[in-house]
């Protein structure tokens, strides 16, 4: 996910945190310490600890739902209103999704019962704000807070996985996606109406509930539409390649003489040895200079794929957004073609604007009838 970094690595899942998530915590002392100055502040910092971890624990929720279903997490990110578990693929059976979505909020409540447990149950409904009241009881409360909160049905949030699991059952995967995304968005827009009159942090929410509603769409839409497909069917096949011995300035020409914005770097073998990306060209150009070999500047961890391998291989690689392109090979190893996000949003183009686009038929294959 874009404005995240690593945190840590449990078990081979990456822990991310999102720039926002920081802003949160940020907001949250510096709310406390306008409140009780510093040992408010302290207060406020051991209790974001505490939440911290109850995050994390729903993630990990998650995490060990979908593993007893085969299903590896590559990466959680934190985010302020809770976090993303990256599952490397969603499962075709809507009652696993259901399962693995409910593992999160499940925690949750678990907590909370088990704090309620240590602390005894509150006579009355519990001011959060209030920093009389004990930390254990509002960190109760606001795992409670985050099990309800995560159930509302919309992306990104569980409860829309929930609804499109739900909804699978009946309409298929790619329609209970596209209704629980319009769903979604609708939850939103009561949000933001909510914040306009009311608190302005559910505006915030509501932007982000919008968003996550449109992504969640876009990305299924492109599962669906790259279902059945080859990698040789979307892959570019005209285009320049530099030699390992090239110089920067080489590539400049290409640059200026081409529309590409990536480039090969191959050896006489036809085997690909990295990518010089334009904006790596240009940052070398403007430290090093025109002569700078390409092979030290270019992105030597550039992953293959076979022409005849399923174009969802290759999506899945681009999905991070980290990478600038994927190297296409036959049988012989030798580079044939190149994937990037930039061509597969062309291809996305004119799957969708065809009069039928097969965004429902493939997804029914693997789905129990
Ligand atoms: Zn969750």
């Amino acid at each position: 996910m874009a404005w995240s970094f690593p945190i840590g690595v449990v078990r081979g899942t990456v822990l991310r945190v999102h720039v926002t998530f920081l802003l949160f915590l940020l907001w949250i002392g510096g709310a406390h310490y306008a409140q009780g100055g510093w040992d408010a502040a302290l207060e406020g910092i051991v209790f974001i600890v505490l939440l911290f971890a109850c995050v994390l624990l729903h993630e990990f929720g998650h995490v060990a739902a979908a593993s007893r279903y085969g299903v590896r997490t590559p990466d959680i990110t934190l985010l302020p209103i809770g976090g993303v578990a990256r599952l490397e693929s969603i499962p075709e059976q809507p009652a696993q999704e259901l399962v693995i979505a409910l593992a999160g909020p499940a925690v949750n409540v678990a907590i909370a019962a088990a704090l309620y447990l240590i602390v005894g149950f509150p006579a009355a409904g519990i001011e959060v704000q209030n920093a009389g009241v004990g930390m254990l009881e509002r960190l109760a409360a606001v795992n409670l807070f985050l099990a309800l909160f995560n159930l509302i049905p919309a992306f990104p949030m569980d409860g829309g996985r929930v609804l499109r699991a739900l909804l699978a059952y009946r309409m298929g995967y790619a329609r209970g996606t596209q209704a629980a995304a319009t769903v979604g968005q609708a939850v939103a827009f009561g949000l933001g109406l909510l914040g306009l009159f009311g608190n302005p942090i559910l505006l915030f929410i509501a932007l982000f509930v919008y968003l996550g509603a449109a992504s969640e769409a876009h990305a299924v839409q492109m599962r669906a539409v790259s279902r059945g497909m080859l990698v040789a069917d979307a892959m570019i096949t005209r285009f320049e390649t530099l030699d390992p011995t090239a110089h920067v300035a080489d590539a400049a020409d290409c640059l200026i003489r081409t529309t590409q914005r990536e480039f090969p770097v191959v050896d006489g073998g036809g085997t690909l040895r990295g990518v010089l990306t334009r904006d790596d060209m240009i940052r070398a150009l403007r430290d090093t200079g025109p002569e700078t070999p390409v092979i030290d500047v270019m992105r030597r961890e550039i992953p293959l794929v076979g022409e005849r391998q399923c174009l969802e291989d290759a999506l899945s690689l681009l999905r991070d957004g980290t990478l600038p392109a994927i190297g296409v090979v036959n049988a012989a190893g030798r580079l044939v073609g190149v994937v990037t996000p930039e061509n597969i949003g062309e291809m996305m183009m004119i799957q969708t604007a065809r009069p039928n686009p097969s965004t429902d038929g493939p997804w029914r294959r693997g789905t129990t009838p």
